[in-house]
């Protein structure tokens, strides 16, 4: 389990404000800003393909931005896809979803989804629903299985991109699904070790990098290995998660391969975190390299959940990686909190879990000696905040790395790049069924009023109010 911080400990670890000076603070917004000013010129809001109005998905983004009980059932339907059948069963579910509200934006919209289920119009329907779709997910998933992907991956290399790979896949419903779901990590984790390295694009991006040592590397969603797993079966939960993960390192270890696990639902995260330390403080695991772990800023204790990971490395004696994101379950979350009168674990509002983001960044830099700092974001104040702060501790571009979604902001990743620093992308593998959860994910995340993509290539909001600084309001 990952030792808690005791009071007396939590108040030895260093808090950045207390190096920071108020003249200092004033120059770290100064530079960030300047850094962002930067990326934007390079940027040149050139939009990343899914904002892009050359193409199909951009359209149907766009009407579900400005119609919010479209999105509604637009996305209800895009989750049901993947199980029907026959162009029949398409059209009867388009009708049924997308018609009432169809009728009130435009008939003619209507006139196109309202279809005859046995008629003619509903083949064509039925296929160009379902391309639709297809197309949307291929610009988020790079290949159905490892072999399909190597000449994706290959390409990120060559556009001097790192990768971590995820087979997508949540919540096994049975046990031979889960267990099916570690041997194709495994499987994963013997193909590309027997073909990325040898690749040209392989040698590392930046000399001396700790991140890229290796060019192989794999995200795991721990809650997929164990068809039991919950918040009401923790311990047996931790003990199978951490063997079926051991199985996962063990061969990682073999190949010479990195490992990062995801944090999922807050319900879930206390196995996760116990099951990360049981894995990679045991005696066969403590000296694996970098084992990457998750912080989730919107949640109100990723404190001290970072501090316990600070200290967790230092007991092990030998650093791990933290991944810093936002978190990607706050719509999920938030409502089942409201349905059930729950007291929510995360922020309401957006700049605190921006404002925490910051906070967070400058204490996994501070601590750089024991965590290989990964910042997850598509936010160039986040991003650059990250990086002038590194600047100014003075961290250099193989200290640290940038983390972002494969297919969701390609001309940020570009433009960092171009700053001189690593940017690994997070690259789904699988098929639409056990896709569309990461789809949905995707979805609500480009389209969300607060989403500072949606901001940046769709709302076209100023510069400045986009590198604004923000404060904790909660
Ligand atoms: C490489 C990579 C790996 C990732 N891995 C994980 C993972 O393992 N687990 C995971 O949960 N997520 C993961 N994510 C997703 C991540 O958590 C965010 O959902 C996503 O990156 C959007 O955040 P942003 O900083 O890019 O964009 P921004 O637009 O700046 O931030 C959007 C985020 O703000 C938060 N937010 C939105 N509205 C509110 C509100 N009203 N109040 C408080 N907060 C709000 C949400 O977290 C939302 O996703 C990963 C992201 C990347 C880039």
């Amino acid at each position: 389990m990952i030792p808690q911080t005791t009071q007396h400990e939590a108040a030895m670890l260093p808090e950045p404000e207390e190096y920071l000076s108020y003249v200092d603070l004033l120059e770290l917004n100064k530079s960030t800003i300047s850094l962002g000013q930067a990326i934007f010129s390079l940027i040149k809001r050139k939009k990343p393909s899914f904002f892009d109005r050359k193409f199909w998905t951009a359209e149907m983004m766009e009407w579900s931005m400005k119609n919010p009980e479209l999105k509604l059932n637009m996305f209800r339907l895009v989750d049901v896809l993947p199980t029907l059948k026959t162009n029949e069963a398409i059209t009867q579910h388009l009708a049924e979803y997308l018609s009432p509200v169809a009728k009130k934006i435009n008939p003619l919209l209507n006139w196109l989804i309202d279809i005859d289920p046995s008629s003619p119009r509903a083949t064509l329907a039925g296929i160009a629903t379902r391309f639709g779709v297809e197309q949307m997910a291929v610009q988020f998933i790079a290949g159905h299985d490892p072999e399909s992907a190597l000449p994706a991956l290959r390409k990120l290399r060559a556009n001097k991109l790192a990768f971590t790979v995820d087979l997508l896949g949540e919540y096994s419903l049975s046990e031979k699904e889960a267990v099916a779901y570690v041997d194709r990590y495994i499987e994963a984790l013997n193909v590309f070790s027997k073909f990325v390295p040898y690749w040209p694009e392989a040698k590392p991006l930046i000399k001396g990098h700790r991140g890229d040592s290796t060019p192989v590397c794999i995200s795991v969603k721990l809650t997929a290995l164990y068809s039991q797993c919950g918040p009401l079966n923790v311990d047996r939960s931790v003990r199978v998660l951490s063997e079926r993960l051991g199985a996962i390192v063990r061969r990682a270890k073999e190949l010479n391969a990195f490992v990062y696990v995801d944090a999922e639902d807050s319900g879930n995260n206390e196995i996760i975190y116990k099951t990360f330390a049981r894995v990679f403080g045991s005696e066969e695991f403590r000296d694996f390299p970098y084992p990457g772990i998750v912080v989730q800023t919107y949640s109100k204790n990723a404190e001290s959940i970072l501090d316990s990971l600070i200290e967790f490395s230092r007991l092990r004696g030998s650093p791990i990686a933290v991944r810093l994101v936002k978190g990607a379950y706050w719509d999920h979350e938030t409502i089942s909190c409201d349905q059930n009168d729950w007291e929510c674990p995360l922020f309401r509002i957006k700049e605190s879990s921006d404002a925490n983001y910051e906070l967070l960044s400058k204490k996994l830099i501070d601590h750089h000696d024991l965590i290989l700092p990964a910042f997850g974001s598509h936010n160039v104040r986040s991003l650059a905040h990250a990086c002038t702060y590194a600047k100014m501790k003075g961290l250099q571009p193989k200290d640290f790395e940038l983390q972002m979604l494969f297919g969701m902001a390609d001309p940020i990743a570009q433009a960092f790049i171009d700053e001189g620093y690593l940017v690994r992308q997070y690259t789904p593998l699988g098929e639409m069924l056990p896709g569309m959860g990461y789809l949905i994910r995707r979805l609500l995340e480009n389209t969300s009023n607060e989403s500072f993509l949606r901001h940046t290539f769709f709302e076209d909001d100023k510069i400045e109010d986009l590198l604004r600084q923000p404060e904790m309001r909660e």
